[in-house]
């Protein structure tokens, strides 16, 4: 079954409204008539309407990094589904693993972002992926099962639809190592036969999953070229508009 690829840019906490207008000024063109695969760039909270607005029109979307669980209430710092939907943005990031490792985002917050993103209408990119010790206790499939498990724990096949899963060797973002296609291949195996578990067959063989770590103009290619990968999920390497149109023109 074909699947539009989705490449998405994950600008962390880097660049401000000036810096995410003056980049998607200079990205647009680069990327203009590309309808092979879906684009989107997530920039932090104070550039989403800025970028909405820069980008209105053209074949972009934006994205936040997170989203909270509730629509509003005594939440100091956090921001809700509604508050996303009403500045224009369709995509969130969800359960990137510097969330896990820094913000203490669990596998059960996760769950709790996914429905509710998923309730809302967005359409969630949520993120997997083992540390460098797993994978070298042979414990990836075990973690990757895990993560899939309690993440779609839950939520049925129907209201599902629109959920996007990234792949991110956590050893590999932001470190210049990439995991070999066939080895992200594999590990997307696995993530697909959890979404087979939970949602069925026919949701498995529509199911988008995205590789992330280390994505550069120099390996899209290779990485793009594997049956099992549909997309990427960039960071550093999405920062520059034009390394990020020559991943999405890869
Ligand atoms: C990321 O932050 O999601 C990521 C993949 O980063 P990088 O491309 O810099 O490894």
């Amino acid at each position: 079954m074909a699947r539009k690829k989705l490449i998405a840019a994950n600008w962390k906490m880097y660049k401000t409204p000036d810096e995410t207008r003056a980049f998607l000024r200079d990205f647009l063109p680069l990327v203009a008539g590309h309808d092979r695969d879906e684009i989107v760039v997530c920039p932090s909270y104070v550039d989403l309407a800025a970028g909405v607005e820069a980008a209105k029109g053209s074949n972009v979307a934006v994205g936040a990094q997170n989203v909270h669980w509730k629509s509003e209430g005594a939440f100091t710092g956090e921001i809700s589904a509604p508050m996303l939907l009403s500045v224009g943005v369709t995509h969130v990031i969800i359960g990137h693993s510097e969330r896990r490792q820094y913000f203490g985002e669990t596998d059960d917050t996760v769950n709790l972002r996914l429905k509710a993103a998923l309730e809302s209408g967005l359409t969630p990119i949520c993120c997997v992926g083992e540390v460098l010790e797993e994978r070298e206790a042979g414990l990836t499939d075990d973690v990757l099962r895990r993560q899939c498990v309690r993440a779609f724990h839950a939520i049925s096949a129907k209201k599902a639809a629109k959920l996007v899963i990234a792949y991110e060797p956590v050893w590999a973002i932001g470190t210049g190592k990439t995991a070999t296609p066939e080895l992200a291949a594999d590990a997307h195996a696995v993530i697909r036969r959890e979404a087979k578990e939970a949602f069925g067959e026919e949701f498995a063989a529509r199911l988008r999953i995205l590789y992330g770590g280390s994505v550069k103009p120099e390996n899209a290619a290779a990485l793009m070229a594997q049956e099992e990968i549909d997309g990427a999920l960039v960071g550093g390497a999405s920062l520059d508009p034009k390394s990020f149109a020559a991943i999405v023109e890869y």
